[in-house]
């Protein structure tokens, strides 16, 4: 439809970053277009209430803060490792080569709280997974995860169990 091409045409390939061989999805043509993000924004923002959206480090920040504006909920960041300055839980994923640490802080919720997670790209699923994971150690409910992209060819999906995920393009 209208917004997939709004979107495809504004995601550039990048070749070979960040490492040989990966083929990167960059998202900036589109975040500097008024219309495009706006309309973006507004597809993010869910269609039931939410308390909190959580924003992945760092892309997933840009695109969750606005959501969470306009869904009228509070904005929370996961961040890797050493970032936070409270107390924070942590949880790690496998990269193709090592792990990543992701944090988010303790009391970044109130019990029970009805919680979106936010980042750009879905690729292996890895770095939502922990996400998903860290919110409900947290003490809060994940209601679904919103990607702008996702790598269908990554099977990302699959990883994510039973939670609701909803990409606004598949790729
Ligand atoms: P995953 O953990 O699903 O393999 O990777 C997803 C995470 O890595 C997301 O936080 C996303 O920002 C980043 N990422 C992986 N591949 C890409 C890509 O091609 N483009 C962008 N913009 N981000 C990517």
């Amino acid at each position: 439809d209208d917004l997939t091409g709004t979107i495809l045409g504004r995601i550039r390939d990048v070749p070979d970053y960040p490492s040989p061989g990966v083929m990167f999805k960059d998202i900036t043509p589109l975040l500097g277009d008024h219309a495009a993000f706006s309309a973006v924004i507004d597809a993010l923002v869910p269609g039931t209430r939410v308390d909190k959206v959580v924003g992945i480090e760092a892309r997933g920040f840009i695109l969750a803060a606005p959501v969470a504006y306009h869904a009228g909920a509070g904005f929370v960041p996961v961040r890797k490792k050493g970032k936070l300055p409270a107390e924070a839980l942590e949880a790690s994923y496998d990269l193709e080569y090592g792990s990543a640490v992701i944090e988010v802080h303790r009391d970044a919720f109130a019990p029970g709280d009805r919680v979106l997670i936010v980042d750009d790209v879905l690729a292996t699923g890895g770095t939502a997974r922990a996400a998903v994971e860290l919110v409900g150690r947290a003490g809060a409910e994940v209601v679904g995860v919103s990607v702008l992209m996702e790598l269908a060819f990554l099977n990302g999906r699959d990883r994510l169990g039973g939670v609701d995920l909803r990409a606004l393009v598949v790729v």
